[in-house]
């Protein structure tokens, strides 16, 4: 059947009538199941997830197809989607002077494009849900909620009298967490949208910040997402200016008696591990960024084996270049195997797990992330028909997944019932206008850049 031709429908929501897919496979917690179909009701929950049954009135036929859970992106900086490609193979350094250089330029107008391509690259690459953190409003995260898309909205803060997007707001870190606490106020009955304390890392962020912060958020009942570990430079510097590792540092200062999500954590030596595995503390792993930026290889191993909360991530396209969980889960699962020698040391099939039940719950939405009843029906369908695919059978579904499909074989995507991709297009976003707005915005940050620059050396000249 084809979608293109059917009404769609803007959501299941409100409505008593029965939404059954039926695909020749789907990954459920238990496993592959083939002929599979899967039924959720009108308020978007899954009243049925199992093999094709005789009697049910089938609303959407995706034969050739394949079912999963949405994927969740652990860790983002979506509105950086306007700097993709900028300084790819020059080093770290240089590499976040190219970027600071664009981002003192940014405006608020061009935070909304980068979000919204993010949200159309994240949706039709599978992903229907991710945790971020850059500059946020109310009116941005109002923007998630029309794409229909579920985020953990970290408005990012440095110090609390630092602005940390000039071009956008002159809002300082003090303002960046009371606006916090507002949004959190604002959204906190909201199935789609969970806010949290976003101060950068504790390189950027003083002590008292901090301290301030975790205690408010235990306070409040608000969560933080910050990052932590990221580089031996960054573990070497904060080792010389407070005598601790970062991750004792943050423990120091109370961080951990809040709920955290440490992006990165590459550097985290094992006691580290044991006691974010013990405080609950949930771990991004980041390993396409990681690798691009030359940072090193986080010790997902060790992770599994803690048993800390974890979740996947991209990083923000400046570090990536792709939104493409896809990509990650396959890096996250190989990577490991060649640094240890070891094939069997990490399955895709938990990697798969981390990218979508785990990561879930990780960033907060533990009633999505696996297509099983009762949890909502964020769900994707993946065309199983190319050749990458063939021969397809049921039995190999995880490999399919973890080693060969792209975010390309994407063609449906529901978040909580709601369809917002439908046979290859987007219904909740205007994919052709926001691309086009994006590309008008770099060139005008790119030119206001080189200005910048050319005005440096003049003066530098004089
Ligand atoms: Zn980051």
């Amino acid at each position: 059947m084809d979608l293109e031709a059917e009404t769609p429908r803007a959501s299941g929501q409100g409505t008593e009538q029965e939404t059954v897919l039926r695909a020749d496979a789907m990954l459920t917690p238990n496993g592959a199941v083939a002929d599979a179909e899967l039924a959720f009701d009108g308020t978007g929950r899954i009243t049925y997830a199992g093999p094709a049954r005789k009697d049910s009135v089938v609303t959407h036929d995706l034969a050739g197809h394949v079912l999963m859970p949405g994927l969740v992106n652990g860790h983002t900086h979506s509105a950086m989607t306007l700097l993709r490609a900028v300084s790819d193979d020059e080093g770290f350094m240089p590499w976040l002077a190219a970027v600071q250089a664009l981002e003192q330029h940014l405006t608020r107008e061009d935070v909304e494009t980068g979000l919204e391509l993010a949200m159309v690259e994240m949706i039709e690459t599978g992903t229907t849900a991710f945790a971020d953190m850059y500059y946020w409003d109310a009116a941005l995260v109002e923007l998630v909620r029309a794409a229909g898309m579920r985020a953990l909205v970290a408005p990012a803060s440095f110090a609390p009298e630092a602005v940390g997007f000039p071009g956008v707001s002159q809002a300082n870190g003090a303002e960046v967490t009371d606006l916090t606490e507002k949004l959190a106020q604002r959204y906190a009955d909201d199935p789609q949208i969970r806010i949290a304390y976003g101060p950068h890392a504790p390189y950027t962020c003083p002590p008292e910040f901090l301290r301030d912060i975790a205690e408010r958020a235990v306070a409040n009942g608000i969560p933080i997402h910050t990052h932590i570990s990221e580089s031996a430079a960054e573990v070497a510097q904060i080792v010389e200016r407070y005598g601790a590792t970062p991750g004792d540092h943050l423990a120091s200062l109370g961080l951990f008696d809040a709920e955290v999500l440490a992006a990165h954590c590459v550097h985290l030596t094992a006691d580290e591990i044991a006691f974010f595995a013990e405080n609950g503390v949930a771990i991004s792993h980041n390993p396409v960024s990681n690798l691009k930026l030359g940072n090193g290889i986080a010790p997902l191993p060790e992770f599994l084996e803690s048993g800390v909360r974890l979740t996947l991530g991209t990083d923000s396209v400046a570090s990536n270049n792709t939104l493409d969980l896809f990509e990650e889960v396959k890096t996250g699962t190989i990577l490991h195997r060649g640094a240890h020698q070891d094939a069997a040391i990490v399955k895709a099939a938990d990697v798969l797990d981390i990218a979508t039940r785990r990561g879930a719950e990780a960033i907060g939405f533990p009633e999505s992330g696996a297509l099983e009843e009762g949890r909502l029906a964020d769900v994707i369908a993946l065309d199983a028909r190319g050749s990458a695919a063939t021969p397809f059978d049921a039995a190999s579904l995880v490999s399919h997944l973890g080693f060969a499909a792209t975010g390309a074989d994407v063609r449906h995507v529901f978040v909580g019932g709601r369809q917002v991709y439908a046979n290859g297009r987007h219904l909740t976003l205007d994919a052709a206008a926001i691309r086009a707005r994006a590309a008008t915005a770099r060139e005008r940050l790119s030119a206001a850049a080189d200005a910048a620059a050319a005005d440096a050396a003049h003066s530098g000249d004089s």
